[in-house]
């Protein structure tokens, strides 16, 4: 990958053949000019005056410490003094000083060589042309000899001015617009309009200085204030311009910025046969970081990830933060899917790469959604979801990276569609709960049911909830979801709760950081007439871990009424001590990948044993998810686990089905109880 060391790194072909066509042109025009002089190159009673513009053009240029900005130009009071020399009659001497100055900067700087020359080429260029205007115009003594300013002449330097000033703006734009790979319209941000005004600012000032100081030396003083406050004033409100466009910690941009230039990227490039890709990072484990260590830590880290993203990113991607832990890029043209997926796990390898802060490695994980343009979106919005939908499974299933995947033949639909369409599947009976039900290995009894939702989509049949819940969590859909989950478990529980069993219903984050989801609770189960005590909350680890004070609120009103509360998926998230510490809990369920494999491995059955004790130890019940075989069975039960639930069991039922189930399995341990 191509290092990218300001963050702006130029190095493309399309980008290297502008700045030679620049270049070019500055030389050509640089020759026509001293072709056409037709004085010394500096005249003899203005050599005084060229020198001391000089010295200001040099200190101007050199002196401050310039604040630049990644998507436009730069503002120097130097243009002032450049312009002025031109003025004086002595373009020659103008280009020439700008240019080296310009360049001397860029080299100290140690800015990337082509940067460098394209500047010095822009800003001849420029300069060249507004002096070819003079020129053409006939305009070519020193101003200051003309004596009193003529029409033509007044026309004359606002016109140069003004050429001046918009070449070296079209410049900038054209070459920032080839090296984003976007219009050249789109270019043109508030940042941008400033920066080139400020040039004008600048511009218009010359040919005051030039007559001041032509009327005295002692003019000098007041010349050199006037230029720096200009200066300060433009310099303050890029700043503010820059503040307004970038994140104020990394100095990326901010999103409503990248917003804006993913869109100008897509208007400009869809038509085209453009496949760039939407990356959304999001930080795992930050919040420890932040917690654990302080804030000004985690603010280095994420400066730290800000930095590499930027030098690993490749050279044209255009990078944000997005607000906390969360990061975007856009890379415009991102090749083919393998080649694809391995720029972005080269990055991220790079990413997770421990981060030095005052010498102490520090690691966060990072999780990654890819969305391809234009297959999973044609608008920044659905990108930006289809990438967020994409990093959220990585995280979910802890894979690193994932890319936004249609679903098999549903995938015209995409996955926003099909959002839009749970909201209506809500209404209209698309969605049913199934139970599965838990046993006891104790003595094989039913213990409980966990209601899982499932989705008969019309035309696309059924749909894993796996697919459609992540999606929700992320919306406020997950609210309703839930709520009719509750409303339809607790009502079909009236049937199976003379079987003595308990209903486990799955747990959202967002429904715990709901301050009114515990009311929502006790409604439904006072409409049901059930005790709370027949409930069971099941939460994940990371359920928690987002909003832990409100969440933790929420689980200790619940609890307080006696309802349930079981860690779902346990050992999979990133807390499983500190949770069992913060919050008391009824169950653990221990998740599946302990326990898938477990009869092959000893490992395995280790680790489980602990969970057991542990668990035991505070009185919490065990269960063992995704048993599937007789020997997992038999080892669990072993090993000491209360409760099993599995396909070894049953699968998840419709509730006839599972009604039909417990009646069979009722009358068999009823028979069983007689026989003994
Ligand atoms: P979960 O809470 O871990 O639920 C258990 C999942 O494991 C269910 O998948 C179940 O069908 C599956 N399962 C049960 N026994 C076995 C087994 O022996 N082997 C294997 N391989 N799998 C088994 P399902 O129904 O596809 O649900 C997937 C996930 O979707 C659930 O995982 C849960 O996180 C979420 N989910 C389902 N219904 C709801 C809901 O109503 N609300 C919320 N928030 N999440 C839900
Ligand atoms: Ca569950
Ligand atoms: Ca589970």
């Amino acid at each position: 990958m191509d290092q990218k060391p300001d963050g702006t790194g130029v190095g493309r072909t399309k980008v290297d053949n502008f700045v030679a066509l620049v270049a070019m042109a500055a030389v050509v025009l640089t020759g026509i000019i001293v072709a056409r002089h037709p004085y010394p190159l500096v005249p003899q009673s203005k050599v005084t005056y060229v020198l001391i513009f000089c010295v200001l053009l040099f200190l101007g240029e050199t002196r401050s410490n310039w604040f630049r900005f990644a998507d436009g130009g730069e503002v120097t009071p130097g243009w002032a003094f450049a312009f002025g020399i031109v003025l004086l009659g002595a373009p020659v001497v103008a280009i020439g000083a700008m240019a080296f100055c310009t360049l001397f900067v860029d080299l100290r700087d140690r800015k990337p060589r082509t940067k460098a020359i394209f500047n010095a080429a822009q800003i001849t260029t420029s300069l060249a042309t507004g002096a070819l205007v003079l020129n053409l115009m006939g305009l070519t003594q020193p101003v200051t000899d003309v004596g009193r300013l003529s029409y033509r002449w007044g026309f004359g330097i606002l016109t140069a001015g003004a050429i001046v000033f918009t070449v070296n703006g079209l410049l900038t734009c054209i070459v920032l617009a080839l090296h984003y790979e976007t219009r050249i319209r789109s270019m043109f941000g508030r940042s941008f309009l400033l920066s080139i005004s400020a040039d004008g600012a600048l511009l218009a000032l010359s040919p005051i200085f030039v007559v001041a100081i032509n009327y005295s030396l002692l003019m000098l003083p007041s010349l050199g204030i006037t230029a720096l406050l200009i200066y300060q004033s433009t310099q303050q409100a890029l700043k503010r311009a820059h503040e307004a466009n970038h994140d104020g910690l990394t100095h990326l941009l901010n999103r409503r910025t990248f917003d804006g230039h993913l869109t100008g990227f897509l208007d400009s490039n869809l038509d085209d046969d453009v496949r760039g890709a939407v990356l959304l990072l999001d930080l795992d484990g930050f919040k420890e970081v932040n917690d654990r260590l302080g804030h000004q830590t985690g603010d280095r880290v994420l400066q730290g990830i800000a930095a590499r993203l930027t030098a690993c990113s490749p050279d044209n991607a255009l990078i944000s933060r997005l607000g906390g832990d969360e990061f975007a890029v856009l890379i415009p043209d991102i090749g083919a899917e393998a080649s694809m997926m391995a720029t972005v796990t080269e990055l991220r390898s790079e990413l997770i790469r421990p981060i030095l802060v005052d010498g102490f490695p520090i690691s966060v994980g990072v999780s990654i959604g890819l969305a391809v343009i234009p297959t999973h979106g044609r608008t920044a919005e659905d990108l930006l979801s289809a990438a967020d939908v994409a990093m959220y499974r990585a995280k979910r299933f802890r894979t690193g990276i994932e890319s936004y995947k249609a679903l098999g033949s549903r995938s015209e639909r995409g996955r926003l569609g099909l959002l839009g369409e749970l909201s209506n599947a809500l209404t209209s009976h698309q969605l049913a709960v199934h139970y599965q039900p838990l046993t006891r290995f104790r003595d094989g009894a039913a213990d409980g049911v966990e209601a899982l939702l499932r989705w008969d989509h019309p035309t696309l049949g059924q749909i894993p909830p796996g697919d459609f819940i992540t999606l929700a969590e992320h919306t406020d859909l997950i609210g309703p979801l839930t709520q009719f989950v509750l409303n339809q478990a607790t009502k079909d529980a009236c049937d199976f709760n003379r079987y003595n069993i308990r209903l486990s219903i799955n747990v959202s984050a967002r429904n715990l950081q709901d301050r009114r989801f515990a009311a929502t609770v006790f409604k439904a189960l006072s409409a049901a007439e059930l005790d709370p005590s027949q409930l069971v909350l099941e939460i994940t680890e990371n359920a928690i871990a987002s909003e832990p004070e409100r969440s933790l609120f929420t689980i200790a009103a619940l609890r307080e009424e006696g309802v349930r509360v079981a860690i779902d998926d346990f050992g999979t998230g990133y807390s499983s001590f500190s949770m069992l510490r913060d919050l008391t809990v009824d169950r653990l369920k221990i998740d599946a990948s302990f326990i898938a494999g477990i009869a092959a491995s000893e490992r395995q059955q280790h680790l489980v044993k602990a969970i057991v004790d542990l668990a035991r130890g505070l009185s919490i019940e065990t269960v063992a998810e995704g048993v599937e075989t007789a020997e997992a069975w038999d080892i669990l039960a072993s090993l000491g686990c209360d409760v099993a639930q599995g396909f070894l069991i049953c699968h998840p039922l419709p509730l006839p089905d599972l009604m039909q189930w417990l009646e069979i399995r009722d009358s068999a341990a009823s028979m069983r109880s007689l026989a003994s």
